[in-house]
């Protein structure tokens, strides 16, 4: 199927990755096996190399050591067969400013090698979906962070990728389009394509995954589909406390000037 890498097949292979900023090891040797055709959440707090993590997995940033390999191709040695095969929505998403909505899609559809028509039919179709018709022609620099997500969505998922990429997706974005953000991306996998999103909201990845890595400290705690790493807990979030361990430090108790109206 198009826009699918065989079910029963690795979307995103990693093996012994590493990442360090001088003293500061941000990615400390993880091994990654992400399924196709799921949708999967990389979920860790602030500061646990997720967006270090995508980035060297999405042919961004050199890792140190190790290996990805995405669909089958390796993602350092074979970068334009993976780079035709993924889409990304990084974190701090960089667009062209002075382009309206409408013309970066046109852009980005032609640097993907698609004829005019085509990129202008499926352009017109996410504009729609993504409920930004209306603001097609005004320049992204005047857009807010919700349509700057949805547009940045839109380029991503213009050349049909097999796997797509997100980096806190959702952060910025209101309810509406959040909703709007989740149901396309559920489209899109129910299609057999892959979704790979970071967040450290467990809520939302339990809410949307189906399959999840947890990852604290530059490390990858326990991975697999939601129900096998949640386990016995209520929530992922009370699955996530077990296993990094929650800082036993009663903040109340250290902030005892807080709040009472004395000064
Ligand atoms: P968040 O949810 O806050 O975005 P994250 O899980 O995505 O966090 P990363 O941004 O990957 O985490 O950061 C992992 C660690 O690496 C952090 O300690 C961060 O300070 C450090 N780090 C990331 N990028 C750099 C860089 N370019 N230079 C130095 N340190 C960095």
């Amino acid at each position: 199927m198009e826009g699918a890498v065989a079910v029963g097949t690795s979307a995103v292979r990693v093996q012994g990755l590493w990442k360090r900023f001088g003293q500061q090891v941000a990615v400390a040797g993880i091994d990654l096996e992400l399924p196709a055709g799921k949708f999967v959440g990389l979920v860790g707090p602030n500061g646990a190399g997720k967006t270090t993590t995508l980035s060297m997995v999405t042919g961004l940033l050199r890792p140190d050591q190790g290996a990805v390999e995405i669909a089958g191709h390796d993602v350092w040695r074979d970068p334009v067969a993976v780079k035709a095969r993924i889409g990304v929505l990084p974190e701090g998403l960089r667009l062209f400013e002075r382009l309206s909505g409408r013309e970066l899609l046109s852009y980005s559809g032609r640097l993907r090698g698609l004829p005019g028509n085509e990129v202008d039919r499926r352009a017109t179709q996410l504009l729609d979906v993504l409920d930004l018709a209306g603001a097609q022609h005004k320049l992204v620099v005047d857009y807010s962070t919700g349509m700057r997500k949805k547009i940045g969505l839109a380029a991503a998922l213009l050349h049909n990728p097999e796997v797509l990429f997100l980096d806190e997706p959702f952060e910025g974005v209101d309810p509406v389009s959040a909703q709007t953000i989740r149901g396309v991306l559920e489209r899109y996998t129910a299609s057999g394509a892959t979704v790979v999103f970071s967040s450290h909201v467990m809520e939302l990845v339990e809410s949307l995954c189906d399959w999840v890595a947890v990852m604290a400290a530059g490390r990858i705690r326990a991975q697999g589909p939601l129900a096998e790493v949640r386990g016995e807990a209520p929530t992922l979030q009370q699955a996530f406390l077990e296993l990094v361990g929650a800082r036993d430090r009663d903040a109340g108790s250290h902030l005892d000037w807080l709040g009472g109206g004395s000064r």
